[in-house]
């Protein structure tokens, strides 16, 4: 590795490569070229929501190695907006051009038993847990942590995929076996009052800064809504944000780190999981905040100062799931509605197509 790659500063005008053509991607590029960079996306599936609006893109599988040298040699700096892309790739890409944030960040926020020993290691308080690798194990971890209990694949899971919730009428083995095999992590079932989540950027100076706390409530596993910022005490605001803080620290963690947490009954603040990219949490900050996530995320990869985080008003973020776009014109009449449509083709159940966002004056 070249010895400037974890400092070099990414010049408006360079090319960023991004890893994922997803919503993030798009979003992230149409802050970029606002900042006069050109983006270059890689990743599978063509006429992706993010190929829409970048200027180049590779349409490979993110093992194909001789794309991914080609997309080195094309890039002035790579990171992505999708946590699975296999750590191998980001490693033998960080030989050639500065990977930001480094893979060995995205290799703990892969796995669910990395990441929560991590934060433990750090001081950071979570669910208890233990690895399941085995039906005995899952018996021993249930004798341990009692019922209920979250089973949960330790890589790969998401939006409440690979999970089954244990009480006290689960059968062990039919829990087990809806694993398939992959190895797991059983976590105690937390009570908590709300789900949050703070999004952090660090940069390559070590310079940090916060968005605030916001609340997210989930249907059916799948982020709703996203209430900025969270109703809970400044102590608790502080907490989470300095919890956010020591992370992006303790990973030496260059870009954008989304943090979810749950306020817990006790008034408690525990890590769930990471996401080393822009996060669903932080699109409110497009039309609420001086600098919007994806505004920050480019400015932490690149190398240039951190924008201000801060928000001008409050908001409350909706997303728009499958055939939820069809609304479309009755959302564009009403005013007030912050309309954002991410350019997918096809309307599938659950499926991310859009957001809503409503401005709300700003309390105190
Ligand atoms: P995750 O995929 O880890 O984000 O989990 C999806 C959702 O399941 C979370 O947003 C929570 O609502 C719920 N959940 C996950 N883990 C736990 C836990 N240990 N205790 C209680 N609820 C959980």
């Amino acid at each position: 590795m070249t010895q400037d790659f974890a400092t070099r500063i990414i010049a408006p005008g360079s090319t960023i490569g991004i890893m994922g053509n997803g919503q993030l991607g798009r979003m992230a590029a149409l802050c970029a070229a606002e900042l006069g960079y050109k983006v270059h996306v890689f990743g599978p599936g063509t006429d992706s929501p993010t190929e829409q609006v970048c200027a180049k893109a590779t349409v490979a599988d993110y093992t194909d190695l001789d794309a991914l040298r080609a997309f080195a040699s094309d890039v002035d700096v790579v990171t992505f907006e999708f946590e699975n892309v296999p750590h191998d790739s980001v490693k033998l890409l960080s030989q050639l051009v500065p990977v930001r944030p480094g893979w060995k960040c995205l290799h703990l926020s892969q796995n669910r038993l990395r990441e929560k020993t991590f934060c433990n290691e750090n001081g950071i308080g979570t669910a208890p847990f233990a690895a399941v690798l085995s039906l005995a194990d899952l018996k021993a971890a249930i004798a341990k942590l009692g019922r209920p209990a979250v089973l949960k694949t330790t890589e790969m899971g998401y939006d409440g995929k690979g999970q089954v919730k244990i009480t006290d009428e689960t059968s062990l083995d039919d829990a087990w076996a809806e694993m398939n095999g992959a190895e797991a992590i059983l976590e105690g079932f937390i009570s908590f009052e709300r789900e949050i989540s703070v999004i952090v950027a660090r940069g390559v100076k070590g310079d940090t800064a916060c968005f605030c706390p916001v609340e997210n409530v989930h249907t059916n596993h799948i982020l709703d809504v996203t209430i900025a910022p969270a109703k809970i005490p400044a102590d608790l605001a502080k907490k989470a944000e300095d919890i956010a803080t020591r992370l992006v620290e303790a990973m030496e963690f260059v870009g954008l780190l989304a943090v979810e947490m749950f306020v817990t009954t006790d008034g408690d603040v525990l890590v769930n999981e990471v996401a080393p990219r822009p996060h669903n949490s932080g699109h409110w900050t497009i039309d609420a905040c001086i600098t919007s996530q994806f505004e920050q995320f480019i400015r932490a990869v690149c190398g240039l100062p951190l924008g201000n985080p801060a928000h001008h008003s409050n908001a409350r973020m909706k997303n728009l799931l499958g055939h939820d776009i069809d609304d479309w014109q009755a959302i564009l009449a009403e005013p007030d509605a912050k309309l954002h449509l991410y350019g997918k083709a096809e309307a599938k159940a659950g499926r991310k197509m859009g957001h809503i966002t409503w401005l709300l004056p700003k309390e105190g």
